[in-house]
């Protein structure tokens, strides 16, 4: 079974059972000072208080920049007093958090004045990162992807998942904080190998940059950066989830719904493809048919909390607070 394979029935399995409360999202950034030199395979984020707060904003990510811009709840501000970035950039983000009905905007003497339309609740609490190696013959990068997770700290806890037999000799070789599990994608069974050792996020924490021959590079990441971070990453798993892939215009491809899940399914290899890589007229069983009309972000409304548009009735009362 290929990596993404292995993702997508763990990222389900997850789901439909111990992070059905969580948002389940994959592919990730996970570090803070060389963004995108870690991205995480799948990211839970366990729900928090206000969790329901956040369902009513909107169904999208909404940018750092604009959450920690200086546009707050109260009078409408001009965007551009509210921002510490670049003119075009600051204009962007103002755009975006209007488009997904985080900022309203009044035009006052034909200038835009902005707010939000609700305050930026606190709605997630522990972060859980997880590395999948469906085979551990084959480690890649794996033993130092682990190690940044463990000094950078930046998730609460870190978890790798396979589907090999897993040995002393494999366990002596990562971190003694990252949880390992087994995962069987067959069944959707999964078997707690070794718990995670709850990393220390409110920390400072050590992101390893580059290994050379006798010399590591890192950098000293703030608690206060690590923080920013963590919401960020929050942000975006709400807004991705982990339902970001498409299905081949391939007769084989039957989508799965064992778990009431619609997977990639194909018929001819007998298992779930990645379609991006694997599928297309190259492919010896491809059946050229019509792209199947599937749609996944209902299918993620039915089976989780999140609303892909809140908008309409909530987001008024929302307004309405703070006219
Ligand atoms: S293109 Fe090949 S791998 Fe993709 S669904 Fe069709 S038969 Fe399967």
């Amino acid at each position: 079974m290929s990596e993404f394979a292995f993702e997508l029935e763990l990222c389900a399995a997850l789901e439909d059972g111990e992070y059905g409360d969580s948002v389940v999202a994959r592919q990730l950034g996970g570090s803070v000072a060389d963004p995108g030199g870690r991205i995480l395979d799948i990211v839970c984020v366990e729900s928090g208080p206000e969790f329901a707060d956040r369902v009513a904003i909107t169904g999208e990510t909404i940018p750092g920049a604009a959450i920690e811009s200086a546009i707050g709840t109260g009078r409408a501000r001009f965007w551009k007093d509210a921002f510490d970035c670049h003119t075009e950039r600051a204009r962007r983000i103002v755009e975006r958090a209007c488009e997904i009905g985080f900022f309203a905007r009044e035009r006052r003497g034909g200038r835009d004045y902005v707010r939000q339309v609700a305050r930026y609740p606190d709605w997630y609490g522990r972060i859980v990162g997880i590395e999948n190696k469906p085979d551990l013959g084959t480690p890649g990068d794996l033993e130092a992807q682990l190690r940044t997770d463990a000094s950078l700290g930046l998730v609460d806890e870190a978890i790798l998942a396979t589907e090999s037999y897993v040995t002393r000799a494999h366990l002596n070789r990562i971190p003694e904080v990252i949880g390992v599990w087994r995962f069987f994608p067959e069944s959707g069974d999964l078997e707690v190998i070794r718990e995670p050792t709850p990393l220390p996020v409110s920390e400072p924490g050590i992101e390893l940059l580059a290994e050379h021959p006798g010399r590591t590079e890192i950098a000293v990441v703030s608690a206060a950066e690590k923080a920013r971070a963590r919401r960020r990453l929050a942000e975006r798993a709400y807004g991705k989830g982990w339902r970001t892939y498409a299905f081949p215009d391939c007769g084989a491809c039957e989508p799965t719904t064992d778990r009431d899940e619609t997977l990639p399914y194909c018929t001819w290899k007998e298992c779930v493809v990645d379609p991006a890589s694997e599928c297309g007229a190259a492919c010896g069983g491809f059946e050229a048919v019509e792209t199947p009309d599937i749609d996944l972000e209902a299918e993620r409304e039915r089976r989780t909390s999140w609303v892909a548009d809140p908008g309409g009735a909530r987001r008024q009362s929302g307004l309405d607070r703070f006219l």
